[in-house]
């Protein structure tokens, strides 16, 4: 080893040593005669001080020496004197006095300062990401992806699971995404497809015996950009056999309980998470991933606004539609310009509008309101008896502010839950230091895609649907429910799973709802279907996300600042300028022509 010990992990009780270090140069600073390295390695830095009258060569060597150099140090430990000592550091009450110096490597100056945390342009962060990966911040995520892995490998090992490869190289497995597809070389014209997730492959692997299978899998999936999603994730992939729902949900909840409590201790998470079903989460929260934190519950309002004059809320509802509304606390005193933001936001979540009533005053009961005290534009449409029922249902007090949204059930729901989260931040609402995980259960097994004019799989297509709505798979698809759960925290999906149907016949009943062709079927799950006919167990799994997770331990939305080489949202990576060109010889190879679309 070029070292002896880590510059990081100099303490007090090496005083008198000779070590040698090995590192990059931090920062340098030349006090006339002494020159001051931090040099630095993964576990930290250390002060190394280069006396020209002590060690004339080594001083020499770095009178020219500049940031992210790489050198090679030996020398003596020493405490650091009286009232010099750096309590911000760990190594800081000790120094290094330089005896020799080796430069290994040279730097230019680099793009941006690895010992500032600057506001770097993330496309320069990830075009230099092993520069970016150098700082502090960034070691940290890579070292804790690793302790969260090395974490759920231990303890689902002594759970008896094994961990099982599958390969990357398949058939198309939907999940709702698109499929990135390689061309075959040796059979022109045909395609492999990059894994969406090991799904058909874990449950081959329940039908193979394995019993209790995981891996820490890469998924791929050709989707358009959006925030919080990446066209390549890591999850735990998690199949069991002889299971039913509450055998999965537990083990995830010890899981996660245990992990947090040991690798992010500082973070509060409580056992046991709270189960909700899909509908009463969409109804109370509008939306299947709510984050818990807060409450601000919303209330269907129908009733009380079809008795109202007020059109908006008439139509939306004789529409089909539904009018909702959650009442945000001690906002009733909000100024035109704020209410007008919270409209265009609702309006950003597709409602066509948003409806207020600001109640003001304080302290007093509703029931007492008067006429002056409220502000809304439909006022002039409702009684104050009516303005009260719709305060009081919403949840509302005096003083406070209910945020009523009419329409399409969904799109309602989209608006109000974005208006949520906006409140639950502006009134700071969402402790940052507790992790709420909850589950979501009781999914429906299909959604009917208004683009498509079909059924599709709300989760994917071997889900099992619950014993009592077997027999309505075809006469009633919209209303069966499914085995088949999430887990949520602060408002992410965290995970997604489901008990899998095992027969064949369940299995064909259920791609025929969606869709599919005897002879698709055939050519797409031909091979579960065989598997089926040869005596596979009952079966279910779960696929956390490693990177969501992450996101939540280290406290980011960014999901690139969790993986070590991420793609940019547009799904480029700029490191190795991917995806690119490439050679004629190797489109011939495949017997590919590209279509330039005419340019
Ligand atoms: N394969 C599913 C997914 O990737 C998870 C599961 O059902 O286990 O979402």
């Amino acid at each position: 080893m070029l070292k002896s010990i880590a510059c990081g992990k100099l303490r007090e009780e090496h005083s008198g040593q000779v070590v040698t270090l090995a590192g990059w140069v931090h920062r340098r600073r030349d006090h006339g005669n002494l020159i001051f390295i931090d040099l630095r390695d993964r576990e930290g830095l250390v002060q190394v001080i280069f006396n020209p009258e002590k060690a004339p060569n080594a001083h020499k060597i770095v009178e020219d020496v500049r940031n992210e150099w790489v050198l090679q140090v030996t020398g003596q430990v020493e405490t650091r004197p009286e009232g010099t000592a750096n309590h911000e550091l760990p190594t800081g009450y000790v120094e290094v006095t330089a005896k020799t110096a080796v430069v290994l490597s040279k730097s230019k100056t680099p793009p941006f300062y690895v010992n500032e945390v600057d506001d770097v342009d993330e496309l320069v962060r990830l075009k230099y990401r092993y520069l970016d990966l150098r700082r502090p911040q960034m070691r940290d995520m890579v070292i804790l992806r690793h302790t969260v892995v090395k974490f759920i490998r231990d303890y689902l090992d002594k759970r008896d699971f094994l961990e099982v490869e599958t390969p990357i190289l398949i058939k198309s497995t939907p999940e709702g995404a698109r499929d990135f597809l390689v061309p075959s070389r040796l059979y022109p014209g045909k395609f492999y497809a990059l894994p969406q997730s090991p799904q058909q492959l874990k449950q081959l692997l329940m039908a193979a015996g394995v019993e209790k299978y995981f891996q820490i899998a890469r998924c791929f999936r050709d989707e358009d950009p959006r925030a919080d999603r990446v066209v390549e994730h890591t999850q735990l992939d998690l199949e069991m056999s002889f299971v039913e729902e509450e055998d999965i949900l537990s083990l995830v909840e010890d899981l996660y309980t245990d992990l947090v409590r040991s690798i992010v201790p500082e973070k509060t998470v409580m056992k046991p998470f709270p189960r909700l079903t899909y509908a009463d989460s969409m109804e109370r929260y509008g939306t299947e991933k709510p984050d818990l934190r807060f409450g601000l519950e919303m209330s269907d309002i129908s009733d009380i606004a079809n008795q109202t004059e007020f059109k908006v809320f008439k139509s939306a509802i004789s529409n089909g539609g539904i009018v909702k509304a959650f009442s945000a606390p001690n906002c009733g005193d909000y100024s035109r310009r704020q209410l007008d933001a919270l409209v265009d936001l609702a309006k950003q979540g597709g409602a066509q509008g948003l409806v207020w009533i600001a109640l003001k005053g304080d302290q007093d009961s509703l029931e007492t309101l008067a006429e002056k005290q409220v502000n809304s534009p439909i006022s002039r449409y409702a009684t104050l008896d009516q303005i009260k029922a719709i305060s009081k249902t919403a949840g509302a007090q005096v003083g406070d502010l209910v945020l009523i949204v009419a329409g399409p059930i969904t799109a309602t729901n989209v608006a109000l839950s974005l208006l949520r989260t906006e409140m639950g931040k502006r009134l700071e609402l969402a402790d940052p230091n507790v992790l709420h995980f909850a589950f979501v259960v009781d999914f429906p097994l299909f959604e009917w895609s208004d683009t498509d004019g079909r059924w599709d799989a709300a989760h994917h297509a071997f889900t099992m649907p619950k014993a009592e709505y077997v027999g309505n798979l075809e006469s009633d698809p919209g209303n069966v429910i499914a085995e088949c759960y999430d887990l949520v925290c602060n408002g992410l999906e965290c995970a997604s799973g489901s008990i899998r149907i095992h027969t064949r016949e369940l299995q064909e009943r259920v791609l025929k709802v969606l869709g599919y062709t005897r002879d698709e079927i055939e050519q797409r799950f031909g091979q579960l279907l065989t598997a089926f006919d040869y005596g596979t167990p009952p079966h279910g799994g779960i696929a956390p996300g490693l990177d969501r997770l992450l996101m939540l331990l280290m406290d980011t939305d960014n999901i690139r600042d969790v993986i070590v080489f991420p793609k940019t949202q547009s799904a480029i990576d700029p490191l190795f300028n991917a995806p690119d060109f490439v050679e004629e010889e190797q489109l011939n190879d495949l017997r590919i022509k590209v279509d330039d679309g005419g340019k």
